[in-house]
């Protein structure tokens, strides 16, 4: 995707500071955390957000949140905790329409 703002950071285009990496998945720390740990995990190949996750086999989804997991544990929130978010669409707030999954963790986590 062209004008994709993850997709140009995938392409290294525009500059993100990278915390994990590998041939389907990159995670970076997310341009304005709302935590001390804020991470944004993405798929490589463009997908506009998980509604599309039928285009998907289901061992990339498996894939994918053992990218999170691993995240956690490169961070080192594992053991005290985090929280997963990934917004779909208008009413979630979608900002970014190429699909990530928000780590959030490093501190206790108000309310959801
Ligand atoms: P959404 O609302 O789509 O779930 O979240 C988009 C997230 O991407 C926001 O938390 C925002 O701070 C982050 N973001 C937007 N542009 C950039 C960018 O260029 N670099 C990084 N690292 N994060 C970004
Ligand atoms: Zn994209």
């Amino acid at each position: 995707m062209e004008d994709c703002i993850f997709c140009k950071i995938v392409r290294g285009e525009i500059p993100a500071e990278r915390v994990l990496e590998d041939d389907r998945f990159l995670a970076i720390k997310d341009l304005h955390p709302k935590a001390p740990v804020h991470v944004l995990v993405l798929p490589k190949e463009h997908l506009a957000s998980l509604d599309q996750v039928g285009q998907w086999r289901a061992d990339q989804s498996h894939a994918l949140l053992e990218c999170i997991v691993a995240v956690a544990d490169k961070l080192g929130i594992r053991e005290s905790g985090y929280r997963i978010v990934s917004n779909v669409g208008p009413d979630a707030g979608q900002e970014v329409d190429h699909l990530h999954v928000h780590v959030l963790g490093g501190e206790r986590l108000g309310g959801f």
